[in-house]
This record gives structure tokens, C-alpha cells and sequence, in this order.
């Protein structure tokens, strides 16, 4: 499709699939919605939803007593970390959600290291929950937290409380004090809070280290083109989908799943095949091989004879073909041809005709040649097949 150079696989999320992986395909582009962590030391590349990567040491500190501090207007981790005088990543930041856990609504209280970001779809993944979305300061008071000052002490038991692993390997972080304007010191997770779940949930930015080699991770923009997900027998074992093995035995089905983004392909091969005047279709995918002109419409008479002999004699050999037949200006129908991006372009004047000839431009070049119509078949077939090798 003209893109390969640019779209790479990446580790993503299996999301509403489910299976044991899932690659997406993603053509590099600022455009993109997604953001992809890339590793130019090992090739490690993923989804940002998913990416991970290398864990600093924290070093465990002897815990110091549990202490409320007045915090007056730090709702923010910056405004803590200055009020405090102390490194972001010495405190913890709360961050509610709701979602639907084995069917039941459940309040999910995340707390992650105040110097990084949430990963959303981590979080989710480490829950089991669907349909997650963030709690409203009513549902965040009704558990008994404080919004901007909300910690995991002492709130309502029916709380899934998720911990980022570095939280649970920190000491003596700053975390909410669930009352308007204070701050505890000295939180200790399994102290003073249990912890549900213990797990990765951060969002994985440029400039953290590669999980596997060390090198910083680059970030990238890139829109999802493609995808395929290691479904196993997730599917089949519930489907009662299966065959017979070379002993006569049952088994199910080991799935895959494939998927292309039409839509979204075409945005992405329009995106790198244009130019000031439109689009410059790849042969590969371009909806017609051919674009007719037909330079003064239906006069003087025989250009449409001629174009519509041409079309017939092209569509024999296989080849698509558009016939501009309206009575409209050369300029107009040439600007046309140029936007709508056709490969291949034929026109048909009287001028040429007189002599046997038509005028053949390729979209993607400047250069105009007068082929005689005799050769005219072998001559666009060539032009088809170099284009078609070039990707
Ligand atoms: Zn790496």
C-alpha cells in the first residue's frame, strides 16, 4: 500500500479481545492518535497504554512515625512538592476510578508515585474491569476519601486499592490525609494501608529506561492501520469449536485474529502520497489504473469515439479505468485528474488523434509522452506492472 517504510508493529493491548498478545500496526505519523514507545537499542517498541518499562531501586528506609501536616491549598503534586520542599517522587498520588469488576460496580482507588502518570489500561488490566471511568467527587467522598487530598488510610473496606509497584517499594512517601488542606508523612504501604493488588500502572513517557537494555525509550505518534491478536482457544473452548487431533481426541481450535483498518488506511496513504494538487495514489490501491481525459468533450466529434475505444481495448487487458467524458474545460478536468490522484493519465485531443497519438502523464511525474494508440495497451500495462513492483 505504498506505506511499509513507515508503519511499524508494536506490543499492545489485548483489551475487549482478550488472548495471550496482541501486536498493533502503526504507521509513524504526528497525526496519529496513539503514542508509541520506541527503544533504538533493542527494538523494543509498544502501545504507550502497555509500554514499560526499567524500575528504579528505591531503597527501603526504616518507616518513621505516621504524621498529619498542614498542607493548605496543595491539591497538586507540584504545589506539595514545593510546599514540602521534597521530590515529586516522594510522594503518592491517588487517582479514582470506577468499573464494572465481575459484573458489579466497583470504586477503584489507584495510587502511583506523585513523579508519574497513570496508565489507564494497566490499571484496568491489573483490576479485571470494564467500562472504567473516573469517579465524581461525590463517589470519591461517599468512600470516605477527600478529592486532592485523598489517601488509601482508613477509607470504606469495599475499596479495591491498586498500588503502583515502586509505591510498594517506596518508604515514608507523603500521601493525602482524606481532610481538606493536610497531608500525612511517613505512608508505608502493608503498614498502613493493605494494599488489593500490587502492580505496574505507570504511564511510560520518553527519556524512562528500556526495560530490557537501559537505552532511553523515544516517543512516537502513530495511527493504528492494522492489528492481530493471539486469541489461543479463549474463543473456541467456549464455541465448543474443535477437531480431531491424529489420535481421534477433541481439541479446540488455536484463534488468531487479523484486522485492517480500511478506513484509517486510506487517511494514512493519502497522508504520504500527496501534493499540492491531491492525492498521488500508489498503484496498489488506487481505485482505477487509468484516468481518461477527454480534452473538448463531445467536440469536435471522435475524441469520445477514440477515448471510449481506448477504455475498451485498456479494460480487455484488465486494466481499471475513469473516463472523464464531461463538457467541461481541459483545465478543469486536468486540475480534477490531478486531485482525485489516478496514476496513470491518457488524454485524448484531436490534435493527437490527427497523428495517431495520445499524451500519457504518470500522476507522480512531470514528464508527458505521445504513445501511439498501437502501443498504447502495452505501453500502460508496463506502466501498471513498474508500479505495482515499487512497493
Ligand atoms: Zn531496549
Amino acid at each position: 500500500m505504498g506505506l511499509a517504510a513507515q508503519v511499524v508493529s508494536v506490543e499492545s493491548d489485548t483489551g475487549m479481545m482478550g488472548g495471550t498478545g496482541a501486536h498493533e500496526f502503526m504507521y509513524l505519523n504526528p497525526v496519529g492518535e496513539d503514542t508509541l514507545l520506541i527503544c533504538n537499542g533493542c527494538g523494543y517498541r509498544a502501545n504507550r497504554q502497555i509500554a514499560v518499562c526499567r524500575k528504579d531501586d528505591a531503597t527501603k528506609e526504616t518507616p518513621e512515625p505516621l504524621r498529619e501536616v498542614a498542607t493548605p491549598g496543595c491539591t497538586t503534586i507540584e504545589d506539595l512538592a514545593r510546599f514540602l520542599d521534597v521530590p515529586a517522587s516522594r510522594t503518592a498520588k491517588a487517582v479514582f476510578m470506577t468499573g464494572s469488576i465481575q459484573g458489579e460496580e466497583r470504586f477503584i482507588f489507584a495510587l502511583v508515585r506523585g513523579d508519574h502518570e497513570l496508565s489507564e489500561t494497566k490499571l484496568a488490566n491489573a483490576a479485571g474491569a470494564v467500562e472504567m471511568r473516573p469517579a465524581t467527587e461525590d463517589e470519591i467522598r461517599a468512600i470516605g476519601a477527600e478529592p486532592g487530598y485523598g489517601s488509601p488510610i482508613g477509607v470504606a473496606e469495599d475499596t479495591m486499592v491498586i498500588v503502583d509497584e515502586r509505591v510498594a517499594a517506596s518508604s515514608n512517601l507523603v500521601s493525602g490525609a482524606n481532610k481538606v488542606d493536610y497531608h500525612c508523612l511517613n505512608v508505608n504501604v502493608g503498614r498502613d494501608f493493605e494494599a488489593d493488588l500490587v502492580a505496574d500502572l505507570v504511564a511510560v513517557e520518553a527519556g524512562m529506561p528500556c526495560a530490557s537494555c537501559g537505552a532511553l525509550l523515544q516517543s512516537a505518534r502513530g495511527v493504528e492501520v492494522g492489528n492481530i491478536f493471539k486469541l489461543g482457544t479463549r474463543y473456541s473452548e467456549k464455541l465448543g469449536a474443535n477437531y480431531l487431533d491424529e489420535n481421534g481426541k477433541a481439541r479446540p481450535l488455536v484463534m488468531g485474529s487479523y484486522g485492517i483498518g480500511v478506513g484509517r488506511l486510506l487517511a494514512c496513504v493519502i497522508e504520504e502520497h500527496h501534493d499540492d494538487q491531491g492525492i498521488v495514489w500508489p498503484i496498489s490501491v488506487a481505485p482505477f489504473h487509468v484516468h481518461i481525459v477527454v480534452l473538448s468533450g463531445n467536440r469536435p466529434k471522435g475524441e469520445l469515439e477514440a477515448a471510449e475505444q481506448i477504455c475498451r481495448d485498456l479494460e480487455a487487458e484488465k486494466i481499471e479505468v475513469l473516463l472523464d467524458d464531461r463538457d467541461e474545460r481541459a483545465g478543469v478536468k486536468f486540475n480534477d485528474a490531478d486531485l482525485i490522484g489516478i496514476p496513470i493519465r491518457i488524454t485524448v485531443g484531436s490534435r493527437g488523434l490527427a497523428r495517431g497519438e495520445v499524451e500519457v502523464k504518470m500522476r507522480n511525474e512531470q514528464e508527458r509522452n505521445n504513445v501511439a494508440i498501437d502501443a498504447l495497451t502495452g505501453h500502460v500495462k508496463d506502466a501498471v506492472r513498474k508500479g505495482q513492483k515499487a512497493y
